[in-house]
């Protein structure tokens, strides 16, 4: 097995104001100045992507967006495209969060279409996936993670290639924002469905290096053993990334 780094990324959602995130952001800075035992990414609003790219300036950490069209330009009023985040100063997009996906109605055609052209103009897609709690308890997990995966990387299938540097969410919906945490053994138990997934559909190198983030109220006092699963290589946490302690709790979970 590969040496995955682990990422901590942190999605902001619709939160903070600008003084705020700068705040946050020169905390966060200092909290992993000479630490490299993980990636640290922070995915703010598209309002704050200017301000939070001046202030992490020489940190290391990696600046993602939220969400992003397909299209490269034009007629899509309230749209950003994947040339913007980039011009902004992202690397990455978060796509397929389980909030576009029932709020917004996502679905794996439009996350595939946003994947396919994150990936053609090298900003790379963290790309989430997850069952709701009634599809858990029927018990179709890999089911709908199966087909989450079919439907929205399948441009990458039909090419027979995923990019390495691709980044893969397992966040079960009944986890977000809830409190609610996946057991390790049960989350272990998805990321190893979807490596295998992976390996199925690209080969073993590939499966070998794609990173799998675990995504559902984790914390600094659930970072740890998570982060021991075989398969799980980092975290996207939402609430607990919105203060430097707590996301620094996370980051440095080995401490
Ligand atoms: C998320 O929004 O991706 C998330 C995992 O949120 P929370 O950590 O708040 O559950």
């Amino acid at each position: 097995m590969l040496d995955r780094k682990p990422m901590i990324a942190g999605n902001w959602k619709m939160n903070l104001n600008e003084a705020e995130a700068r705040e946050l952001v020169r905390n966060v800075g200092e909290g992993i100045r000479g630490y490299d035992a993980a990636d640290v990414l922070v995915a703010p609003p598209f309002t704050l992507l200017g301000a939070v790219r001046e202030v992490m300036a020489g940190s290391g950490m990696f600046l993602a967006g939220q969400n992003m069209h397909w299209e490269l330009k034009g007629a899509f009023t309230g749209e950003v495209s994947a040339r913007m985040l980039q011009e902004a100063g992202c690397t990455h997009v978060i796509l397929g969060h389980s909030e576009r996906r029932s709020l917004f109605g996502e679905t794996d055609d439009v996350v595939d279409l946003k994947a396919k052209t994150a990936a053609l103009l090298g900003l790379v897609p963290i790309l989430c996936v997850g069952e709701s709690l009634s599809e858990r308890e029927e018990g179709k997990t890999t089911e709908v993670i199966g087909r989450q995966l079919d439907g929205s990387l399948r441009n990458f299938t039909a090419d027979g290639k995923l990019p390495v540097s691709t980044i893969l969410a397992y966040e079960p919906v009944w986890a977000i924002g809830t409190g609610k945490t996946a057991t390790p053994g049960q989350a272990q138990e998805v990321h190893a469905f979807i490596r295998s997934w992976i390996e199925k559909n690209f080969n073993t190198g590939t499966a070998e290096q794609i990173r799998i983030l675990y995504g559902g109220s984790v914390k600094p006092g659930n970072a740890a053993e998570l982060m021991a699963e075989q398969d799980i290589d980092g975290a996207l946490v939402g609430g607990a990334s919105l203060t430097a302690e707590s996301f620094l709790g996370i980051v440095r979970y080995r401490d």
